[in-house]
């Protein structure tokens, strides 16, 4: 995969997949730029180097139809507010009035095209839709690593039309390099710590890591499967019945591979879901029925804070509890810290996955990690050791 720093943008109009499915709130208004904020230097490097910046980007699930809710229309101003320039908005790829204002525009300026899910074909990888958007353009660059496990026309199939001439952005790149590192690369010991609540979810990432860590976390409500399947009562706990042989293999996988497998040895339990419930911290790991597990307790903080503290590369996608309730947050809100500490002491740390960012950012810890993956559904099939067809596109392109 050739990086944006490889190329030579000066009068050329550049073709950007970025990732501005940003949330909306009722007036239409951005209420999170995060994804727009990741893509400043993108831009600027093309903008810096004398080109023309076409941005393009998906928003909602609009299913082939144009409309004013989902139109990329209403987040123009946030667009130029945040990359501090005047953003000239195209309307829809296909018209000819697209075609012209591009022509219009001199180097250093930005533009927006419409919604590119306001057709079907964008979603279907269609060659004939992807040539369409391919003629306003004579570089491709993709930056949208939170579409780029999706084979669609702008973040795969366009690729066929710039041979020779498509880049990764900076913001894919970093996403790809820290996951490979993680991966690929990394200093021993590894930790990962995978937490949330279905095995079902995890059950291939943490199939491939199996491969690579040293010592695997597994907390929060999928740890809960492990434990019926290791003969624990886990009372009302969160139980995927039929992933119990699943957990039972993965549990003798670990110990062939020699991977140490770190479980809850207490719990706080409740005795509804619900953050006023009331609650009690086993001595072990029994749960009585009637009673959830819902964070992880006082000794299990304890022993998951040694292994972390040891670790020189940190891996985190799950909250070890029902961190969204304030009384249950304790764990996720231990893990995060200690993840810090970690990093601060030289280890790297990877945190991806919503719930796990949300934890990072609640405790004002973003500074103190190595890095946070956005990519959501994409990080987490990278993680699974599937090649992404955004990236295949790009590594075809040699
Ligand atoms: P996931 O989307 O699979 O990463 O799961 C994240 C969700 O798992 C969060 O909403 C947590 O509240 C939930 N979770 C974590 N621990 C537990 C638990 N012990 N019981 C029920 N839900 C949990």
């Amino acid at each position: 995969m050739k990086s944006i720093n490889e190329a030579c943008f000066k009068g050329k109009k550049v073709l950007v997949r970025v990732d501005y499915n940003v949330p909306l709130n009722d007036n239409r208004e951005v209420t999170d730029a995060t994804r727009i904020i990741r893509t400043i230097d993108t831009v600027k490097k093309i903008t810096d180097g004398g080109g023309i910046a076409i941005l393009m980007s998906h928003l909602g699930r609009p299913k082939g139809v144009a409309s004013d809710k989902f139109s990329l229309s209403n987040i123009v101003s946030k667009v130029s507010e945040v990359l501090g320039t005047h953003v000239t908005f195209l309307g829809d790829v296909l018209t000819a009035d697209a075609e012209a204002k591009v022509n219009a525009l001199k180097p250093g300026d930005v533009a927006l095209l419409e919604n590119l899910r306001f057709h079907n074909e964008e979603e279907a990888g269609d060659e004939e839709f992807a040539r369409q958007i391919a003629r306003l353009g004579d570089i491709y660059v993709n930056d949208a690593f939170g579409t780029a496990h999706r084979a669609h026309a702008s973040t795969a199939t366009i690729a066929k039309f710039f041979p020779g001439k498509c880049y990764a952005g900076y913001l894919l790149y970093e996403e790809a390099h820290n996951l490979d590192l993680v991966l690929n690369n990394a200093s021993h010991p590894f930790t990962a710590i995978i937490g949330g609540s279905k095995v079902s979810s995890k059950l291939n990432i943490i199939t491939y890591l199996l491969d690579r860590v040293d010592n695997l976390i597994i907390a929060g409500g999928m740890s809960y499967t492990f434990l019926h399947a290791m003969g624990v009562k886990i009372g009302n706990s969160l139980l995927e019945e039929e992933m119990i042989p699943v957990a039972k293999e993965i549990i003798n996988k670990a110990h062939l591979k020699g991977v140490d497998l770190y479980l809850p040895i207490d719990n706080i339990c409740a005795d509804k879901f619900d953050n006023d419930a009331n609650q009690y911290v086993t001595t072990h790991n029994d749960i009585p029925d009637g009673w959830e597990g819902m964070d992880i307790g006082p000794r299990t903080i304890k022993k998951f804070a040694a292994i972390i503290k040891q670790a020189q590369t940190i891996l985190w996608n799950g909250p070890v509890g029902v961190y969204e309730f304030q009384n249950f947050e304790h764990g996720t809100q231990s893990v995060a810290l200690c993840v810090a500490c970690a990093t601060i002491s030289g280890a790297f740390s990877l945190i991806g996955g919503g719930d796990s960012i949300a934890a990072i950012n609640n405790y004002h810890l973003a500074n103190h990690v190595s890095y946070i993956s956005t990519g959501g559904g994409a990080m987490l099939e990278y993680l699974e050791g599937k090649v992404l067809p955004g990236i295949q596109a790009l590594n075809d392109d040699k």
